[in-house]
């Protein structure tokens, strides 16, 4: 049985199949819609060029008993409590991703999780509407980039002194003049004390008035329903590097799931697409009896302001090196090395072949020349 129909849900029934499972699958998922992608959300469908990111995956094909608009309640051993009745299982993936936070305040705040969130929000971005988004995070910033397409006056509202900060430290600082170039006004260094009827009102007792408020501050995995169950939940589904939780015959993938990383040496929650897209082979090998380790380098990407900006591997703890100079205004990548001279984390702005050929170096994990590194003329893989 696969709780949850996003991504990680369907992946995981076609890894089922493709691993020759004969036997029965149910697919619950709290939404009414087949599965889809949530990329295009903040991208395509806010934008307008686009309707529908349904998963391509015949749901008929794969012989699944797929039933939306049903949520699970509860989780035993063997039995999950739903919306439609109790259902038991032999083996469960658990893949009910990440619900988006709200801000204190009784005004109205939109957030970007789903189909439905996407599409009321985009009939609101016409013309002149007066738009707050709050986070100059990710989403934020794809927001922000669609409501300006959409002749929005836009304010970015964002605690941090520089957009990304949590994401990316310092480096983050180097996308801000992108806001200004395409007429954004980022307010940073301001943080939200409340959303209310007509706009935000600051910690420094300031507002911001808007028409339309868009909080875009991270997401908390989706385990609410596994409360009182005893399995093991820590900033979201405790598994081990196999991703199988504590409880067992369950495994858990994509957003909801903490899974142990082998090559990081410590457990990772990774909310990226990559993520709902490989792990569910791993996890479904575990649950049928299969050894199987997830160990990926994690990779992402985001489209704001008119550039292509991906980021693989993890940079905690190592240090920054620049391959161009984002005040050129031109393409730029950021390289993160370890103390022994080996690629630890990449982002490349506008430059897809280094991080294609990053990845792959931290993927090896062999030592690099770091002063050929920094000069954009020569490729990563030359170094
Ligand atoms: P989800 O996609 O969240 O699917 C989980 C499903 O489970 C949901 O449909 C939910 O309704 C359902 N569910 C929850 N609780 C229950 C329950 N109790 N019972 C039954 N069903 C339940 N990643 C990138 O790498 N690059 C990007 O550019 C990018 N852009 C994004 C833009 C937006 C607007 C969003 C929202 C996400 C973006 N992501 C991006 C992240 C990426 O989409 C997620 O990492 C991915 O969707 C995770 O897939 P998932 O299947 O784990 O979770």
């Amino acid at each position: 049985m696969v709780v949850g129909a996003g991504l990680a849900g369907v992946r995981s029934v076609e890894a089922l199949r493709a691993r020759g499972f004969g036997g029965e699958i149910t697919m619950i998922g709290a939404e009414p819609h087949r599965p889809y992608d949530r990329p295009p959300l903040s991208k395509a469908v806010l934008l307008g060029t686009t309707d529908s990111t349904v998963v391509d995956s015949d749901l008929d094909a794969l012989e699944v008993d797929f039933r939306p608009g049903v949520a699970a309640t509860k989780l035993r051993e063997g039995v999950v409590e739903t919306t439609g009745g109790e259902l038991p299982y032999d083996g469960l993936v658990a893949a009910t991703g990440a619900s988006p936070i709200k801000l204190p305040g009784d005004g109205p705040q939109q957030v970007l999780r789903t189909i439905d969130d996407a599409l009321e929000l985009r009939a609101r971005l016409t013309a002149g509407t007066r738009v707050a988004v709050i986070g100059a995070g990710w989403i934020g910033a794809e927001v922000a980039t669609a409501a300006r397409k959409a002749g929005c006056a836009v304010t970015v509202v964002e605690a941090a002194a520089h957009p990304l900060a949590v994401a990316l430290g310092p480096v983050g600082a180097h996308t801000a003049p992108w806001y200004g170039q395409v007429g954004v006004d980022l307010r940073t260094d301001a943080a939200v004390a409340s959303v209310d009827h007509g706009g935000l009102t600051l910690a420094d007792g300031s507002s911001v008035e808007a028409d339309v408020v868009v909080t875009g501050v991270g997401v908390r995995p989706s385990v609410d329903w596994l409360a009182g169950s005893g399995i093991e939940l820590d900033n979201g589904i405790v598994t081990d590097e196999h991703l199988r939780t504590s409880m067992p015959g369950v495994v858990a993938v994509g957003d909801c799931a903490a899974w142990w990383s082998r090559r990081y040496g410590r457990r990772l929650r990774v909310e990226h697409w990559d993520t709902a897209l490989g792990a569910p082979d791993v996890a479904v090998a575990t649950l049928l009896g299969d050894e199987a380790v997830y160990d990926p380098v994690p990779y992402f990407w985001s489209e704001q302001f008119g550039h292509m900006v991906q980021y693989a591997g993890d940079h905690s703890g190592a240090r920054l090196l620049m391959r161009g100079d984002p005040d050129d205004g031109g393409r730029w990548t950021a390289c993160w090395i370890t103390g022994d001279d080996t690629l630890a984390a990449v982002l490349s702005v506008d430059r897809p072949r280094d991080l294609l050929q990053g990845r792959r170096l931290i993927e090896g994990g062999q030592r690099i020349d770091v002063d050929r590194m920094t000069d954009p003329a020569i490729a990563l893989r030359d170094c």
